[in-house]
């Protein structure tokens, strides 16, 4: 008889690579199974921006949480995961959005999250490339940027290396109650427990789960170092994340350490082509051209697309089935699943394993929406 997994963790993104990381860590013997390579799907895709976003309470603690986590962690990260902490300014562009400075300025001292309220003088001074007319920013500290498919081979590896087992270019077919998953070339395996981290694909796998896709442009630039020193961020870019069913497009900026810069952003909630949308690109260009004049004449070196695991009420769902003890969720991260990898894979760890967790699990748990098990006929 084949050997019961105590967790089978289905998708090798930065999610369930951190899930299978923490479990592992807590002597759990893990199964970590993934249709391609590790990291491969939206976590390839993404930014890689580790920050605190307070579009609700619920995101603040999970999103301040997890950058938590991974300043943690930060000391033992290989190069490769290329961490830095650049920090983060959000820019105003006239009075009423400097009045939001002050409020999240406010919030953040209140909860203990380092930040400064830059005037435009100091704005200026610490973007020079930045257009002139700007009245200010929002500088938050400790946020920083890493390079996630890295990151996620990292989280697989130290699975493996406390016992996890982890089977590449293997497709799950079917997650069932009974606790078995089925592969596409017929293997089965059997878990205590089923972890649907699937991302976009979650869906395909629950079919109840409610999960849907937020397309997103990003273009990454050829090197110029020191042309932006933050990632720099426009305040509308929260409203943006926020509006779920209108597409939209904002000013984003990350400076790498190699001294080239993404830019992004965009959101599309019915797209579900993978090709460039020109004109989308084109605007979150314009977007990027108006904040900082001196892109227009720089080389970007490639474009690509990836979709975000979106949920209906924006946050991700973790925990157990509201239908099946046997089958859990760690999915729905959106557009902020890099930075709170590290909070689910420990707040999934912690329910498993029946201890206290440091955050509130009850807003993430999947009950709180109709989400439907997995089902054994898909
Ligand atoms: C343009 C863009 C920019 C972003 N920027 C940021 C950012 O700056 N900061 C941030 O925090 N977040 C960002 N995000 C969001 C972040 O990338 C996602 O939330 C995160 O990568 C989701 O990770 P995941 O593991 O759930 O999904 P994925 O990385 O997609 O992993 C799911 C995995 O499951 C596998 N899989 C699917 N079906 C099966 C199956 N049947 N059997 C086995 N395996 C299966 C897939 O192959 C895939 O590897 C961005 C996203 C986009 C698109």
């Amino acid at each position: 008889m084949s050997k019961i997994f105590d967790a089978i963790i289905v998708g090798g993104g930065i999610i369930g690579s951190s899930c299978a990381m923490h479990l592992a860590e807590s002597d759990l013997s893990v199964l970590l199974i993934e249709a391609k390579e590790i990291g491969s799907g939206t976590s390839a895709a993404g930014m890689g921006h580790i920050v605190v976003l307070d579009d609700s309470e619920e995101q603040f603690v999970l999103s301040s949480y997890s950058r938590k986590l991974w300043k943690e962690l930060s000391c033992k990260l290989p190069e490769d995961v290329q961490w830095k902490q650049f920090g983060t300014i959000w820019v105003a562009a006239d009075d009423e959005e400097m009045q939001i400075v002050k409020e999240k300025h406010a919030f953040y001292t209140e909860r203990g999250i380092k930040t400064e309220v830059l005037d435009k003088k100091a704005l200026a001074e610490a973007e020079p490339n930045l257009r002139e007319d700007l009245v200010g920013g929002l500088l938050v500290c400790d946020d920083a940027v890493i390079y996630p498919q890295c990151a996620s081979l990292y989280f697989a590896n130290r699975a493996k290396e406390n016992n996890g087992s982890v089977l590449i270019n293997s497709k799950v077919k079917e997650i069932n109650t009974d606790g078995t998953v089925l592969l596409g070339d017929g293997r089965k395996f059997s878990g205590g427990i089923i972890v649907n981290a699937a991302g976009c694909d979650s869906v395909d796998l629950s079919k109840n789960c409610g999960v849907f896709k937020r397309k997103g442009h990003l273009v990454v630039t050829d090197s110029y170092p020191g042309l932006i020193r933050h990632q720099v961020i426009e305040l509308g870019y929260l409203k943006s994340a926020h509006v779920i069913t209108s597409d939209s497009v904002a000013f984003n900026i990350q400076p790498r350490i190699s001294g080239k810069m993404l830019i992004g952003s965009s959101r599309q909630s019915n797209a579900d082509d993978s090709r460039i949308d020109h004109v989308v690109l084109a605007k979150m260009l314009d977007r990027a051209f108006d904040y900082i004049p001196r892109l227009r004449h720089i080389w970007a070196v490639r474009t690509w697309c990836g979709f975000r695991p979106a949920t209906p009420d924006k946050l991700p769902l973790i925990g157990p089935s509201p239908d099946s003890e046997k089958i859990w969720f760690a999915t729905g991260h959106e557009g902020l699943g890099i930075t709170t990898s590290t909070g689910t894979g420990r707040l999934l760890a912690d329910m498993v394993l029946g201890k206290q967790p440091e955050i509130p699990c009850e807003p993430y748990l999947p009950n709180r929406c109709a989400v439907g098990d997995s089902s054994d006929a898909q």
